[in-house]
């Protein structure tokens, strides 16, 4: 047998069971198990596999894989990373796997906030993908990533001892519900978040790769969604220096309710941005 029928036998199996992506997801996989990149799995695929104990033992890897992702594991837990702004992250099933859409909310960090000195807190961290790239892209002072989940935090530990190298800043982790376990004089110029914010009802029409495998806390925002901005609107203020703002991922339909929260309690500048596709997905606040 050669790699490229092993690769498609893989293809049918996931066909079989509806997996969007088929064929790149099999791919995927391929190139994992035998630690190959795309120019060299094209250079040897039409060759015919060695019969050895190594050769094999992939072989049934890969299947194996194949099997999982067949029952919809997501393909970011089987090869255990994804990319975000460049970059590779560690992730599992106790994080939400970060999705391209959560670039829009850092590329707007970026462009608004150039002062290197400002200090920023990372509401809801997850797998410590926003932080970590506002750290590594933004150079700012000291970066400050929050989780109510152990198992999250340790995720975004483990981000940050691989991907950190570079930062001069001071990147501090934080176990805490919300704001609960910040003292009152910890203050940050910036603070960013990408709650949970599906409303609970809707995360049983979700595909079963989130469904079933992403953790329903970093998804599920209540019955109406918006239960973490009203924390957000409430107490964001009182970590804020003067002139500090947030900046928060919404989903598609949530910019109205968003915006009116903080407007009403007093927050300026407060404007619903657009993600790549035209739809709202972040909304920006000032506190003066
Ligand atoms: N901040 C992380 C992300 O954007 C996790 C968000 C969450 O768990 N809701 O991917």
């Amino acid at each position: 047998m050669t790699m490229q029928q092993l690769l498609w036998q893989g293809v049918q199996e996931l066909n079989k069971a509806g997996v969007p992506d088929p064929q790149l997801d099999a791919r995927y996989l391929l190139l994992e198990v035998f630690h190959l990149n795309l120019a060299a799995f094209l250079a040897l695929k039409a060759r015919e596999l060695g019969k050895d104990e190594e050769t094999e033992g992939k072989c049934r890897e890969f299947m194996r894989l194949i099997e999982a992702r067949a029952g919809r594991t997501p393909l970011q837990h089987l090869t255990g990373t994804q990319e975000f702004m460049g970059f590779e992250f560690l992730v599992n099933e106790h994080v939400l796997i970060p999705r391209q859409d959560t670039e829009t909310l850092v590329e707007l960090v970026l462009e608004e906030q150039k002062d290197r000195e400002k200090r920023v807190l990372d509401m809801c961290t997850g797998s410590g993908c926003i932080a970590i790239s506002l750290a590594l892209m933004g150079g700012y002072g000291r970066v400050t990533a929050l989780d109510v989940s152990e198992e999250a935090l340790a995720v975004a530990g483990r981000n940050a001892d691989r991907l950190l190298e570079p930062y001069k800043g001071e990147f501090r982790l934080v176990h805490s519900n919300m704001f609960e376990g910040l003292g009152s004089e910890d203050r940050y110029d910036i603070i960013v978040s990408n709650p949970p914010y599906i409303p609970s009802l809707v995360i049983e029409e979700l595909e079963p790769e989130v469904r079933d495998h992403e953790p329903r806390m970093a998804l599920d925002g209540t019955e109406d969604g918006l239960k973490f901005y009203r924390i957000l609107a409430a107490e964001c203020k009182d970590h804020l220096n003067p002139g500090g703002s947030v900046y928060m991922e919404i989903g598609y339909d949530q910019g109205q309710a968003v915006k009116e929260l903080f407007a009403d309690h007093g927050y300026g500048q407060v404007e619903v941005r657009k993600d790549m596709a035209g739809l709202d997905r972040v909304v920006r606040a000032d506190w003066e």
